[in-house]
């Protein structure tokens, strides 16, 4: 299959005299065989973005190209895409064999032997061979699910779109769906795009990830390239659980003065804030990236530990001092109680800087 690429595509609606703009000037490749989460708070414009690609939306500007196909006037049946809703969207008067092989029926003319064939070889893909003569009221949430997946299966499209598809789903089972559809993914090997707004499915399952806000792209790259080098202070809090933390200061000869201590700069995030317009950045460090240690040396700061939250093998401090608040996650070996006192370190590898006005990335 060919790649998928939206060039400045834009969505305005118009809802009570008021126009919305729920994707703005997007650009995005969508790569051979790869699996892209799009991935952004409620309202960002993942589903509309979806819909677009999907031509169940019209866009208002821009272009969209399968392959070499510029698509934005081609039916959403035309397009030899697959899409999986998060509510599943199954029929309920129809068998899951019925619910599996309608779409080919209608929208295809191949013989009934091969749509057989099709529906059989998915089911069995997915593990509900047992379950194709039921409805799905007789089936768990987990099993309508894996229904909805072989109907996209059997069409065979060049791109699958997923709409948070697991979101109705228990914890325990959604872990479960989320190796299974990888797996799933590399076995049919067809792009898909799947979205979600939750960054930890993005993470385990994207080979790429793209962070939308307010209808913007704002990064798109590896779940990595988001994770250690955030474009903006946006993606820095989005990606990463606890979020990052975020401590305003001010760059005064080679030191950032922040209310807590005064931070020692690299030579090379020396040259990097000295190349911005302005001295007011915020720093960023994430939680798991502040140690404690005894020694009183450069880039130390005592804190005083306001609550700990037990999370299993690792410990959430929330601490404070000078009004400043931020989290450091630690490993269950240090012994921390409310109320005592700790030393913390930002290294200077793990510290990032943001400018105050724009948010972009200083380093
Ligand atoms: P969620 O995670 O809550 O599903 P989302 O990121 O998928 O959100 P969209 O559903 O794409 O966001 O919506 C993006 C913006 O467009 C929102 O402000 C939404 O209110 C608006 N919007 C979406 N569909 C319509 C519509 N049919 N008419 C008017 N506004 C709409």
């Amino acid at each position: 299959m060919a790649d998928t690429t939206l060039t400045d595509v834009k969505k305005r609606f118009e809802s009570d005299g008021n126009d919305v703009v729920a994707v703005d000037e997007l650009s995005l490749d969508i790569e051979d065989g790869e699996f892209l989460v799009l991935v952004g708070p409620s309202g960002c414009g993942k589903s509309t973005t979806l819909r677009l690609i999907a031509g169940l939306e019209t866009i208002s500007d821009g272009e969209i190209k399968i392959g070499d196909d510029v698509v934005n006037d081609v039916k959403p049946k035309d397009r030899d895409i697959a899409m999986v809703f998060q509510n599943y969207a199954l029929y309920p008067q129809r068998t899951v064999r019925g619910n599996m092989s309608f779409g080919l029926k209608m929208s295809t003319d191949l013989p009934d032997e091969k749509i057989t064939e099709r529906v059989e070889d998915a089911a069995e893909l997915l593990s509900i061979t047992d379950l194709l003569d039921r409805r799905p009221k007789a089936l768990s949430g987990g099993q309508q699910q894996r229904v909805a997946l072989g109907r996209a299966i059997v069409r065979d499209p060049e791109l699958f779109l997923m709409d948070e598809p697991l979101s109705n789903l228990d914890a325990k089972l959604r872990t479960q769906m989320r190796t299974e559809l990888q797996e799933l993914h590399q076995q049919l090997g067809a792009a898909t795009v799947y979205v979600t707004h939750d960054q930890t499915e993005a993470m385990t399952m994207g080979d790429r990830i793209a962070v939308l806000d307010d209808g913007q792209l704002q990064q798109i790259g590896t779940p990595m390239e988001c994770y250690y080098e955030p474009a903006n202070q946006f993606v820095a809090g989005f990606i990463g659980s606890p979020s990052m933390n975020f401590i305003e200061g001010v760059f005064v000869d080679g030191l950032i003065h922040l209310d807590l201590f005064r931070y020692p700069l690299t030579d090379e995030q020396r040259a990097a804030i000295e190349s911005e317009d302005s001295n007011s950045v915020t720093v960023g460090i994430r939680p798991e990236d502040i140690e404690l240690t005894d020694e009183d040396g450069p880039r130390t700061v005592e804190m005083d530990v306001n609550v700990v939250e037990p999370m299993g093998s690792m410990n959430l401090l929330h601490l404070e001092r000078s009004g400043v608040e931020i989290t450091a996650s630690v490993t269950g070996e240090h012994i921390v109680d409310e109320s005592d006192c700790v030393r913390v370190r930002f290294p200077a590898d793990r510290i990032h800087a943001f400018d105050r006005q724009t948010g972009a990335a200083v380093f």
